[in-house]
């Protein structure tokens, strides 16, 4: 409990900062990418040169986009709703990029599963950000199992990877800002991802063998199942 009350009390501090700093960041770039449009229309021997900037300053843009997402009291819209069905919309992003990684995703949803109250769109980013993760932890493909199901009055929705898996003693740095184990990762995906599901009273389990995989749960708890309710 104290390493989670620790974890979050650095993520209010980071997150405070981060989303002025990402708002700063914003109105320079966009500045900056109208130019270099121009530029590159009028000098034409230097394309690669500008393909280069052009992609960093792509990846720029994305780290500001995830950090603005931390931004304090966020304006969240907030509505009752189906987790499987914005499972699916996610999945679907997911379709061409699955098959161009060799990845099958497994769906398992249980029938009747109570609404729950949530931002649609910031729940969401945190499946994408969880099932990007699965994906890159398997390069030479698998399977994704995505299952949502109640466990008493806990709606549970656990993402099931058969990726190179997390070593014990990384677990606990998961979520913290900047940790990332690969070439060109940002270490935000996890760190935004339970930002947003402490907004919505979840919580984050992460389980992971080396070599074997990685299960990551999302839990919600105190809700009533639907069958109670008839
Ligand atoms: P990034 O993906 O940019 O590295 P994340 O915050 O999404 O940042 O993840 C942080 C780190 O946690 C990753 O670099 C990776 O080492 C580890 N990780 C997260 N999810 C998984 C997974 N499903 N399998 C293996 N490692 C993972
Ligand atoms: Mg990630």
């Amino acid at each position: 409990a104290e390493e989670l009350l620790r974890k979050s009390e650095k993520l209010a501090v980071v997150g405070e900062l981060a989303a002025g700093v990402a708002h700063e960041i914003r109105n320079p770039l966009t500045s900056i990418k109208g130019f270099m449009h121009l530029l590159k229309e009028e000098c034409k021997t230097h394309k690669h040169y500008f393909e280069i900037i052009e992609s960093e300053l792509e990846r720029i843009n994305f780290i500001v986009n995830e950090f603005l997402m931390l931004g304090k009291p966020q304006v969240m819209n907030f509505q009752q709703k189906d987790v499987s069905v914005l499972l699916k919309d996610v999945i679907t992003l997911f379709d061409a990029q699955a098959i161009l990684n060799n990845v099958q995703i497994i769906s398992e949803f249980e029938p009747d599963l109570p609404l729950l109250y949530c931002d649609e769109n910031q729940l969401k980013q945190v499946f994408i950000n969880i099932i990007k993760n699965a994906i890159e932890a398997m390069p030479n493909g698998g399977k994704i199992k995505i299952q949502a199901k109640m466990q008493e009055n806990s709606l549970i929705i656990r993402f099931i990877d058969q990726g190179c898996g997390i070593p014990k003693d990384r677990i606990a740095k998961l979520g913290e800002p900047f940790y990332s184990t690969k070439e060109k990762g940002t270490g935000l995906g996890l760190m935004v991802s339970y930002k947003i599901i402490e907004a919505h009273s979840g919580s984050i389990k992460i389980e992971s063998e080396v070599g074997q995989g990685t299960t990551v749960d999302i839990i919600f708890e105190g809700l009533t199942p639907v069958a109670l309710k008839r």
